[in-house]
């Protein structure tokens, strides 16, 4: 079967020259065919240059790029890419690393690979596509993985029922690509342990784009009361636990969230400086003024579209607010957002606006985003998604 060719508008192809790797539906002009979701097809300027090969989704993305050259996308095409990014992080030291054994091996577009996510934890890989043309290469990718890393991987789950678009035309089941593994293991970051449950846990399983502003946490915390809210399976919670801490509180909405708290509390130093609440964010912070020497925010993205981002901005400036108003003077607040509609700017204009509101004194000491193997293509600057402000209240 030969691949369809898609040719744009007049125009059009300057941004793919530049290497970023989406093709909306409206640069499209013509097609020498009826590209189906999840088709691999060739993208073309009106002069017909070649300009990229890609996924096709119908939508207002319409084409994601995976090669800016004309490739045969067998295995030896993915295995490439697995390679490519197994050697940068290999080049991060995150490759055969007794401290840190949990890592993101594929980060879509920053690794040259839109729609496909690959997390590694220990010995276990998990995959989650994005999009129907990576879910239908998932088993090349699979054979990729293990070229890559011989017997050094035991298993590979597919997550992917929960990544895909609502509508895709597949019926996605989660489960084993490959090997078997016991639904969870403890993993190591920066000598910190936790168990990660992929199988029933969020995205996959554990929120490793927070490992470096866990580890800045640290230098703040001794001998001071710190509250996690939004606390997941607890990261924040057992660096500070194990970096002195005289109490950590975790707050979750999600029962779950706060039994997988827990049990990571019971791994770290000090479990017995540890409490956990299972209870709305907002609720918690009722009547708790002066409490808190470190708070963190690190909420689900509030806005996963555009239509809806005014209403998420004015959830972080509520959230913020209330925390401002809550933290002891002198006090350290963690504040993040991951939502990719509202970019940094936005934010950090969020998090001011939310100052003005408490009527607090606040000082930016850093500022935080995503770690180097969540890779963010300069051609593509929407891969930034995390970020953060650490604020000082006085
Ligand atoms: N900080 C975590 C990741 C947070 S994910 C980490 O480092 O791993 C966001 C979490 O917020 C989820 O676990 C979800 O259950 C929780 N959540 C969502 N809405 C909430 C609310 N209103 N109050 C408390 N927790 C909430």
């Amino acid at each position: 079967m030969s691949i369809i060719k898609l040719y744009l508008a007049k125009g059009k192809e300057h941004s793919l020259k530049r290497f970023h790797p989406w093709v909306f539906s409206g640069a499209i002009k013509k097609a020498d065919g009826e590209p189906q979701e999840g088709d691999v097809v060739e993208v073309y300027s009106s002069r017909h240059e070649f300009l990229g090969m890609g996924h096709y989704a119908p939508g207002s993305i319409a084409v994601r790029i995976f090669s800016f050259e004309q490739v045969e996308p067998v295995l030896a095409f993915w295995t490439g890419k697995v390679q490519q990014a197994y050697d940068f992080r290999n080049r991060l030291g995150m490759i055969d690393n007794p401290d840190t054994d949990v890592y993101r091996l594929l980060y879509a577009e920053g690794d040259h690979v839109p729609g496909l996510i690959v997390d590694v934890y220990k010995d276990t890989a998990v995959l989650q596509a994005h999009s129907v043309g990576m879910y239908l290469a998932r088993p090349l990718i699979a054979q990729a993985l293990q070229a890559v890393y011989g017997n050094k991987l035991k298993a590979i789950y597919d997550k992917s029922a929960e990544s895909l678009p609502p509508k895709a035309p597949v019926d996605a089941q989660n489960g084993y690509l490959f090997g078997e593994s016991s639904a969870g293991t403890v993993v190591t970051e920066n000598e910190h342990q936790f168990f990660v449950d992929w199988e029933s846990g969020q995205k996959t399983g554990f929120f490793i784009d927070q490992r470096e502003n866990r580890s800045l946490l640290a230098n703040y915390v001794k001998n001071k009361a710190v509250l996690n809210t939004f606390c997941y399976t607890g990261g924040f919670s057992v660096y500070a636990l194990n970096a002195g801490a005289s109490l950590v509180h975790s707050v979750d909405s999600s029962k779950r969230a706060i039994e997988l708290t827990e049990r990571n509390a019971e791994l770290s130093q000090a479990p017995e400086r540890h409490e956990a609440f299972a209870i709305d964010t907002f609720e918690f912070l009722k009547g708790k003024e002066d409490q808190y020497d470190v708070i963190i925010l690190d909420p689900p993205a509030f806005a996963k579209s555009q239509n809806v981002r005014h209403n998420a901005l004015m959830g972080y400036k509520r959230l913020n607010a209330e925390a401002m108003r809550k933290i002891k003077p002198g006090g350290i607040l963690f504040t993040f957002s991951c939502s990719q509609v509202v970019d940094k700017n936005l934010f950090n204009n969020t998090v001011m606006a939310a100052a003005i509101e408490a009527g607090r004194s606040i000082k930016i000491m850093h500022h935080l985003s995503q770690p180097a193997d969540h890779p963010i293509s300069i051609f593509h600057p929407e891969g930034e998604y995390l970020k953060g402000l650490v604020l000082f209240v006085e």
